[in-house]
């Protein structure tokens, strides 16, 4: 990955650049900032720049035997962590004994795919189902081993840590010694989208690199320029993705998705607000046959449509970030969603959402939330 290809954060793209010219790459740095907003491409960047072997001014060379090796994620002396759990392909391990580098190839081919990856994706992609995956004590041992190992090209020895929220708590002591004192010439790279996860004694220890939400113009001027997308189109999904690059390129490789995903949601709104049941239970019984990813995403889907609504009533329509049909829909649908029930019909939401990713039945899950949502949207009937 070069600086190239990491979308927007120019400033900080020359801020570290700048940090490597003159000798100040800090021993321990954590990318901090919202999912999409693109803090493991950053780091990837830095990692492969720190390492290149004819840095230019502006970016890696892209072309030295190590930056080949960067582009397909396997240099050997940047070495990647993060959260695993005990997948089925591990049935038979003991779950202490997993570490991240049973799932190397995986992540790899993730990698390879974009680093702009959805946090689901990533579960998905490794095969963690419903459980809470970890970094691990024996992940923390294989960091300290990989680090008494003599680099094997670079002048630098890279870790990079992926989700350092993610790190099991009575794990932390060992990692914390080392990020103390670490052996000379090596760098911890720390990506976290969550700052209230981080133990404080590990952010304390590193230094700070705020990876901020991307803007519209950031994330229209890459889907355009890096992804080929067509104008309208990259403008329409820069409002959409609220600065979440992993959104904004999901919503560019589903085609016409987002208005896919508006019509099922108008559509089930309107059989809710005329508590239309049979047509309702037509409908729960079609959403059920869709995966569970897709039926998460719309749920996401469903909670911005409402949180518009409701900035909608707060008089807050320029915050509302939408266009066409979208937009009107928005404007004749608030009053139905306000301060009386919005909090209600939210909770409803998430607690849906909760339940799917634990594998919850999606027939009931879905006609559950459809009567809760009639019985909510009734004091308001004209
Ligand atoms: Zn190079």
């Amino acid at each position: 990955m070069q600086f190239k290809d990491v979308v927007g954060h120019q400033a900080l793209k020359n801020q570290l650049i700048y940090n490597v010219h003159n000798n100040r790459i800090s021993h321990a740095q954590l990318f901090l900032g919202p999912e999409g907003s693109g803090g493991l491409p950053m780091a990837l960047a830095f990692a492969q720049y720190i390492q290149c072997r004819d840095k230019k001014p502006e970016d890696a060379c892209g072309v030295c035997p190590s930056c080949l090796k960067h582009k397909k994620f396997e240099h050997p002396d940047l070495h990647f962590f993060f959260p695993v759990a005990r997948t089925k392909a591990f049935e038979n391990t003991d779950h202490e004994k997993i570490t991240s580098k049973d799932f190397y190839r995986p992540w790899r081919e993730l990698l390879l795919t974009t680093p702009y990856f959805k946090y689901n994706h990533f579960l998905e992609k490794i095969g963690i189902e419903n459980k809470q995956p970890l970094i691990n004590a024996n992940s923390c041992n294989e960091i300290i081993k990989t680090l008494g190992l003599k680099s094997f090209e670079s002048e630098y020895k890279i870790v990079l840590i992926w989700l350092i929220e993610g790190l099991y708590h009575s794990a932390a002591p060992k990692l914390l010694k080392i990020l103390e004192e670490p052996p000379e010439k090596t760098v911890f790279l720390l990506v976290s989208h969550n700052q209230e996860k981080i133990l404080s004694t590990i952010r304390s220890r590193t230094q700070l690199v705020k990876v901020p939400r991307l803007n519209e113009e950031e994330v229209r001027q890459a889907l355009t320029e890096q992804y080929g997308c067509e104008p309208g189109r990259a403008k329409q999904i820069s409002l959409l993705c609220e600065g979440d690059f992993a959104e904004a390129l999901r919503l560019a490789l589903a085609g016409n998705e987002p208005l896919a995903d508006f019509d099922t949601f108008r559509y089930w709104m309107r059989l809710c607000y005329r508590k239309n049941v049979p047509e309702l239970l037509k409908w729960v019984d079609s959403i059920s046959k869709a995966g569970r990813e897709k039926q998460k995403s719309f749920l996401q889907y469903g909670l911005k449509m409402f949180r518009f609504c409701l900035l909608s009533n707060y008089k807050a329509s320029p915050l509302v970030h939408m266009e066409g049909e979208e937009k009107d829909f928005i404007h004749a649908f608030s009053p139905f969603v306000n301060h009386l029930n919005g909090l209600q019909i939210v909770e409803a939401f998430n607690d849906g959402l909760y339940h799917i990713e634990r594998n919850a039945n999606p027939k009931i899950l879905f006609t559950d939330l459809s009567f809760n949502l009639a019985r909510l949207f009734a004091p308001f009937k004209k």
